[in-house]
């Protein structure tokens, strides 16, 4: 099999998609189910059918792209990403991993290959959250991780429901008819830009992700007494504020204490009632984001967090109520990907470190369905979400190259 990636056309591809966006170049803006969207799905498709693949849609969007294997019934192997860009991004996030797959899979049609099980390109709709709130809308309904009922309560900012939008951009089926269940792909890989330093800082063009980190985030409501700054004396305080400081300490110790580099947590909002110089705090709203890649470990951050909080309620007597806004599990990437992906590196003698995906991407989702993994490429400054983010031609030619090796490896 000799692999030639054409990085000349793959290029021309990324510009051309960049120029179907609702702000000027270099930056791009494309939000889910608007007219640019829309613009940039039937681009999409008219690329995927020029290269023979047969194009469908889901209810949500989910365009799947597939080259037929010679067991067409046989589990598909998945490759993808998404193409929706958050208000002022660039050009490469998520971009690179759909055209990159594109590219892919065309590099193995031109070397002869001929796949066993299908290979099947998955453009995921919403990855981002710009309009409903929520990251990787389509990944989640696709996984199961996400009933339908809960989209279906899904509203943008302008109030329209997600039912409304959607049907509106002609997606009109039921959406119980996303989820796809657990035989559908064999495996499933991701190629991303790394939205990170790592790989430029250690000059290696390629990182294969082993576990990717997921969030959870809390609200924590400190109530305790107001009152006057001058006529309230110390002993007969319940302020809201000095217990939330002694939270949001015992928070960053509870994460420097995991035993792991990979347990963080974040107080990044501290909202404080009344607000008044002369007043004393009767109650603060704090936000709390803690993320692992392994998540029996976040658990046990969090069970030492909540004892803290009844600690500190109890002796400043104070209530401390905790809401949960959400909480998704990490995921351990498969190691028959992982090794594919190690064993193409090799072959082609490019260097590569294993890492941790940080940030969360759809193969979280698609792990509750299917064996996946991620390969990185570097971003320069590891600058993203931003108009100067950049990515090589030549690391993109690298990625894709062991992208469609590893593809053809998993669907032989
Ligand atoms: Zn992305």
């Amino acid at each position: 099999m000799n692999l030639q990636i054409d990085s000349d056309r793959l290029s021309a591809e990324i510009e051309e998609l960049a120029k179907i966006s609702e702000v000027d170049p270099p930056a791009v803006t494309r939000i889910v189910f608007s007219p640019t969207d829309l613009k940039a799905r039937a681009w999409l498709i008219a690329r995927c059918e020029k290269a023979a693949l047969a194009v469908r849609q889901d209810p949500i969007g989910n365009i799947f792209a597939r080259w037929n294997g010679s067991e067409p019934n046989a589990p598909a192997v998945g490759t993808g990403s998404h193409i929706d860009a958050i208000p002022n991004a660039g050009k490469y996030d998520g971009v690179v991993g759909v055209l990159g797959g594109l590219e892919a899979i065309r590099s193995l049609q031109r070397s002869g290959f001929r796949p066993k099980h299908s290979i099947e390109l998955l453009m995921f709709t919403s990855e981002e959250p710009t309009r409903f709130g929520i990251g990787c809308l389509g990944s989640r309904l696709l996984s199961g991780t996400m009933t339908p009922d809960a989209a279906r309560k899904l509203v943008d900012k302008e109030g329209a429901s997600l039912e409304e939008v959607r049907r509106k951009a002609g997606f009109v089926e039921p959406l119980e008819d996303v989820e796809l269940g657990s035989v559908y792909y064999k495996a499933f890989v991701e190629l991303h830009i790394e939205q990170g330093p790592l790989l430029e800082q250690q000059k290696v063009p390629l990182g294969i992700v082993t576990s990717i980190a997921a969030p959870a985030s809390y609200k924590l409501i400190v109530e305790g007494a107001g009152g006057h700054a001058g006529a309230v004396l110390m002993p007969e305080r319940r302020d809201a504020l000095c217990a939330a400081s002694e939270l949001i300490l015992a928070i960053e110790s509870a994460a420097k204490t995991s035993g792991a580099v990979d347990t963080v947590a974040t107080v990044g909002i501290c909202d404080v009632f009344p607000g008044a110089v002369n007043s004393i705090p009767s109650r603060v709203n704090l936000t709390l984001d803690i993320r692992d890649t392994d998540l029996a470990r976040r658990d046990t951050v969090m069970r030492g967090i909540e004892a803290a909080r009844d600690a500190i309620a109890t002796k400043r007597n104070v209530t401390i109520r905790e809401e949960i806004v959400n909480a998704d599990a990490p995921a351990q990437c498969a190691p028959a990907i992982v090794d594919a992906l190690s064993q193409a590196c090799s072959k082609y003698h490019l260097a590569s470190m294993k890492m941790v995906s940080r940030a969360y991407h759809d193969s979280l989702f698609m792990s509750r369905i299917a064996p996946v993994a991620m390969l990185f490429i570097p971003c320069r400054n590891g600058y993203s979400h931003r108009p100067d983010e950049y990515a090589s031609p030549e690391d993109i030619a690298r990625g894709v190259l062991v992208l469609a090796e590893t593809l053809a490896t998993l669907a032989s």
